[in-house]
């Protein structure tokens, strides 16, 4: 459903990813692994369409989208959250979940003069869509506290919140447990499941492999801007190539 076809991406002489081929499947979660330095959040910026690959092509539900913006990508139903949490921090939890539609917004300003009602009505909308989101995750009782009281753990279910408001068909999580306790993890996990099962597909960056094992279907790993391995958790943990990467950089 999410592809990417031979994507190098070149940063002057250094190659980040190097020829480098992805099947994201609908309907489950793939996951992306590999020591830092890998080129997985380049790549996932390449899928998103922040960074465009220096040669390949990304397609998503078949469409050749590799020239489109990651605003036309996200139309389409492609939504993504970054490593580090945007800071929204000035914003209530309730705002960070409005301010998602910035497009949309905007437009509502231009219609305004002439479509007051149309305009109450979608933010009516709007918020009735945050407050079920919100309820989903707990953060509804803080829907009026600044966000940048929560957690890690309530900043990333926050984040996940306001991707989903946009309504994408599949979302592309870069480690969502980076900066989480370890023992909130599991509602990220569970919250994530859930989404699954209600039709949202994903691509996930992530380091904490107790997670990868719980959500992963299919898992890439890649070392150096390549492929070094792909399949089901088990048999890319057990690749020796795979063991050799991690080794070789993090050790
Ligand atoms: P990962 O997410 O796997 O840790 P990244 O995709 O962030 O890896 O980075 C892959 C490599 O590309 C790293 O060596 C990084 O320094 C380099 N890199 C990433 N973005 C840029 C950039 N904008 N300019 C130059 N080098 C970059
Ligand atoms: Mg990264």
């Amino acid at each position: 459903m999410l592809e990417g076809r031979n994507l190098t991406v070149r940063y002057g002489g250094f190659t980040a990813l190097n020829d480098l081929s992805v099947q994201l499947r609908s309907g489950m979660v793939t996951g992306l692994i590999g020591p830092n330095g890998a080129g997985k959040s380049t790549l996932f910026s390449v899928l998103a369409g922040s960074v465009v690959p220096t040669t390949g092509q990304v397609l998503f539900g078949g469409e050749d989208v590799t020239s489109r913006p990651p605003v036309l990508r996200a139309r389409l139903g492609l939504g993504r959250s970054f490593q580090l949490s945007r800071d929204l921090a000035g914003l209530t939890v309730l705002e960070n979940l409005l301010v998602a539609q910035p497009q949309r917004v905007l437009e509502g300003i231009g219609a305004a003069l002439f479509r007051r009602r149309a305009i109450k009505a979608r933010q009516a909308h709007m918020i009735e869509k945050a407050r079920g989101l919100l309820l989903r995750v707990d953060l509804w009782r803080l829907a009026d506290q600044p966000s940048a009281a929560l957690s890690g753990g309530q900043k990333k279910l926050l984040d996940l919140c306001r991707v989903l408001m946009l309504e994408p068909s599949f979302i592309l999580l870069d480690e969502p447990s980076a900066g989480v306790n370890p023992t909130r993890i599991g509602e990220i996990t569970e919250f994530i499941r859930s989404l699954v099962a209600d039709g949202v597909s994903f691509g996930m960056v992530e380091h904490n492999m107790g997670m990868v094992a719980a959500l992963c279907d299919q898992v890439y790993a890649l070392a150096e801007g390549k492929l070094v391995a792909e399949g089901t958790f088990q048999a890319v943990t057990a690749n020796d190539d795979v063991a050799r990467a991690y080794l070789g950089v993090g050790a």
